[in-house]
């Protein structure tokens, strides 16, 4: 039996949330010990791909816009201490039907708090923007502080400030089990290398979380989507990111895509992905290939509304969303009274990216204080999981 190592806190999984919660937490003085199955950033979760949109006029519901306000003043902070600008501003365009989601949600969001934003109608966003050919029954919505920030330089500043504030961090270091402490509050948890206790056990596994702690019943279903880079015909220099914004649309059968502008990553190619077509799959086995069926569909999307990217596919990657059961994210302690030590950070369901400084500030203060200044009821796990034992 090895010997037990003792901290305040553990977090479990250092991608995109769990990096930022190690972050804060040392930041705080506070001894904490984060591990992590691989070596982030890498290539097998949530958190990879180069490029991640981030806004503040927030369709899916005015609720995150307080959070985003505050990751917006950390993505700054973050980008300081690390000494490269991790945000890079290029505006966000929404297109969609003028009553659907996408349209009337931003418009609630940036109505309801102040935030600057212009109507569009189609013709407007054709002049505006050449590649994107709306038809005339679609309508946008332009937020100039829309923009990207970099999910790998993120992981990789967030584990550095940790370090530079004594985190003690695993890696390649496997969770493999937790019980409650022998005859007191706290946890105890068992890896491939090593036996910790601590009073909190943070929870940011991503797309494993369930299936490390079955006993949990964590409400969240694992799918595997794509991201594409396409090479645009006639050249990159339309997609320019002084001239052209990231973009969300939702067109007539429901589906939402999104894109951004060329940023250099894959030479020549636009990066652009479907956000609610994906497929269920487990986390341990996605299929990871990249089919033409995956690239058609894409195409077929592309060629009615941004024309001149419907051409060749140069890459495109897999990536894992983890589905809560309305699209919120499930934020706060386990309700079950034998876990109330376990703190979730899940379920953030392919719009998580954007938060992650803030997401990291949020569990650190609910794990050391077991309370925030943000209004976490949208959020709260007990809206998914009773409050009685399994
Ligand atoms: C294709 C795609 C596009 C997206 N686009 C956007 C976007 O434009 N804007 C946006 O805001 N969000 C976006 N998202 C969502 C966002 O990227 C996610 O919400 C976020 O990355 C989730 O981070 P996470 O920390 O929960 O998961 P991850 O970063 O996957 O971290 C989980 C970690 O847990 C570790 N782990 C697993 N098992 C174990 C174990 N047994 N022991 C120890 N550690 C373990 C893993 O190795 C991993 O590092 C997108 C997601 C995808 C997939």
């Amino acid at each position: 039996m090895p010997n037990v190592n003792k901290y305040d806190i553990i977090v479990c999984g250092l991608g995109g949330m769990g990096s930022a919660t190690v972050s804060h937490l040392a930041e705080r003085g506070i001894k904490v010990f984060g591990f992590d199955r691989f070596h982030p950033p890498h290539t097998l979760g949530s958190s990879h791909g180069q490029s991640r949109i981030i806004r503040q006029a927030y369709f899916e519901s005015p609720a995150y816009v307080p959070m985003l306000f505050r990751a917006y003043q950390l993505w700054e902070k973050l980008s300081q201490d690390h000494g490269k600008q991790l945000f890079n501003e290029t505006g966000c365009l929404m297109v969609g039907e003028p009553d659907g989601r996408v349209i009337a949600g931003s418009k609630l969001s940036a109505e309801t708090y102040g935030i600057p934003h212009e109507i569009l109608t189609a013709a407007e966003i054709r002049d505006r923007y050449p590649p994107f050919q709306p038809a005339d029954n679609l309508t946008g919505i332009f937020e100039k502080k829309g923009g990207t920030v970099n999910p790998e330089e993120a992981i990789r500043a967030h584990l550095e400030n940790a370090s530079r504030h004594n985190a003690h961090l695993g890696f390649e270091e496997t969770f493999l089990e937790w019980k409650k402490c022998p005859g007191g509050s706290g946890i105890e948890v068992l890896t491939d290398k090593g036996r910790y206790q601590a009073e909190k056990l943070i929870i940011t596994a991503g797309p494993w979380a369930a299936k490390l702690f079955p006993d949990l019943r964590l409400p969240i279903k694992i799918e595997r989507l794509v991201l594409h880079w396409f090479q645009p015909d006639g050249g990159t220099d339309p997609f320019l990111p002084d001239r052209f914004p990231v973009h969300i649309w939702k067109v007539e059968d429901g589906t939402e895509f999104y894109g951004f502008p060329y940023d250099g990553e894959v030479e020549n190619g636009v990066k652009v992905a479907i956000h609610n077509r994906g497929t269920p799959c487990d986390p341990d086995s996605p299929d990871r290939e990249v089919s033409e069926a995956d690239i058609d569909q894409m195409r077929t999307l592309l060629a009615g509304h941004i024309p001149s990217l419907a051409g060749k596919c140069l890459h495109s990657v897999v990536c894992l969303y983890s589905q809560s059961p309305e699209g919120d994210f499930i934020l706060g302690p386990h309700p079950h009274s034998e876990s109330e030590d376990l703190v979730l950070g899940i379920g953030f369901s392919g719009h998580g990216y954007k938060f992650c400084p803030v997401i990291g500030e949020i569990l650190a203060d609910l794990a050391t204080t077991g309370a925030t200044r943000f209004d976490l009821s949208p959020f709260c796990p007990t809206r998914w999981i009773n409050s009685q034992s399994a």
